[in-house]
């Protein structure tokens, strides 16, 4: 077996473990005489994959049972027009941070449903930073808060969670959803394309408190209103069932590794060994982003040229490191670390840099 060192952006590495499962589980799961993707989503066995995989989700979370799981499709830009779809009605308008690509997505969706106040960070064109508590401007009428925890092409986190009042908090965790223990009664809703850290793209996982679902507008069609799938314990139509499957290997993957905590105390632990590269290296390598910003998902660093940074990609490659090139907006190089990827991943990763930057120094 010839595994690479994997920081794709997403779609993004899985680990190990939960591949080599599905593998053995293929021809023959639970007994079925059928892999996962042949039996019936009405079928006993589907059906308590189905909602185990929202209790783990629901546990690992600290979430309690006021929490709704939903399995949505669509990724979550789905979720930048069904947000607003569903809550901004009767005039109602939203406020919404942005903090990077992706909240901007969500801004342009949101405006066809109502009015959208904005505090962004944008300078240039570029993100660079978190704001400040003190400069949110915040709306206490507005339907919800809107924001992206971790920005996935800039390369910056919200490392404290923003004070809102009694407005809902609703999150875009889509690059760092159980990365790492937050506090759930902060949010009224949070959601997250399975690509990066929880599974594969195809299933879009929503978590709501049911006081904001009951909110929702019921007068949607019916596969656009949060309702249809709170009712009917997104059963409504068949779900994504090889995408939930896989998740909920992934789901016990995390818990059977420490929950949350643990996976934050490694995180940390290679955010370190590579920040720590970067900041090291005379300025070889450096970070665009401001230092209490900087994302542990999402590793963005410059060299200096365009050239060099083509031939950094290209030499990664040939050195087993994949998807290491920046986002075609932004460019330069940016390391994806989602939970799969391991300290030994990073250590590796670094040794290459520093092997890279002797030969081109
Ligand atoms: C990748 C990403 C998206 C888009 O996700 P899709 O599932 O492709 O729609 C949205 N928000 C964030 C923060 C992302 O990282």
């Amino acid at each position: 077996m010839n595994r690479v060192v994997n920081f794709n952006a997403g779609p993004a590495a899985l680990p190990l473990d939960v591949l080599k499962q599905a593998a053995e589980e293929m021809f023959d799961w639970r007994g079925t005489g059928m892999s996962v993707m042949e039996v019936s989503h009405r079928g006993k066995e589907y059906d308590e994959l189905h909602h185990e995989s929202m209790t783990l989700f629901r546990e690992i979370a600290g979430m309690g049972a006021d929490w709704k799981i939903l399995f949505c499709t669509g990724g979550a830009s789905s979720q930048f027009a069904m947000l607003p779809m569903n809550m901004l009605y009767d005039g109602k308008g939203a406020d919404y941070l942005v903090t990077g690509h992706w909240g901007k997505v969500a801004v342009k969706e949101a405006k066809y449903f109502g009015a959208i106040n904005e505090s962004t960070v944008e300078e240039n064109g570029a993100f660079r930073r978190i704001p400040k508590q003190s400069e949110l401007k915040l709306d206490p009428k507005a339907a919800y808060v809107h924001m992206t925890s971790n920005n996935t092409i800039f390369g910056s986190q919200w490392h404290y969670w923003p004070e809102v009042g009694n407005v809902p908090l609703v999150c875009d965790m889509s690059s760092d959803v159980f990365s790492r223990p937050f506090a759930a009664d902060k949010f009224a809703m949070v959601y997250a394309g399975a690509q990066k850290n929880l599974g594969p793209s195809g299933v879009t996982v929503v978590a709501a408190k049911e006081s904001f679902l009951a909110k929702a507008k019921a007068d949607l069609p019916t596969m656009f209103a949060y309702k249809t799938y709170a009712d009917n314990d997104s059963l409504f139509n068949t779900p994504p069932c090889f995408s939930i499957y896989i998740l909920n290997l992934t789901l016990q993957w995390i818990k059977k590794a420490g929950g949350l905590a643990a996976m934050e105390a490694m995180n940390k632990e290679k955010g370190k060994i590579l920040y720590g590269a970067i900041d090291s290296s005379d300025g070889y390598y450096t970070c665009p982003v401001e230092k209490d910003a900087r994302s542990l998902m999402n590793v963005v660093f410059r060299l200096k040229g365009v050239e060099l940074e083509e031939k950094f990609a290209k030499e990664a490659k040939n050195a087993g490191i994949i998807g290491v090139k920046g986002h075609r907006a932004v460019g330069g190089i940016r390391f994806s670390t989602y939970n799969a990827s391991s300290v030994a991943d990073v250590r590796k990763s670094v040794d290459f840099m520093a092997d890279f930057r002797k030969k081109n120094g």
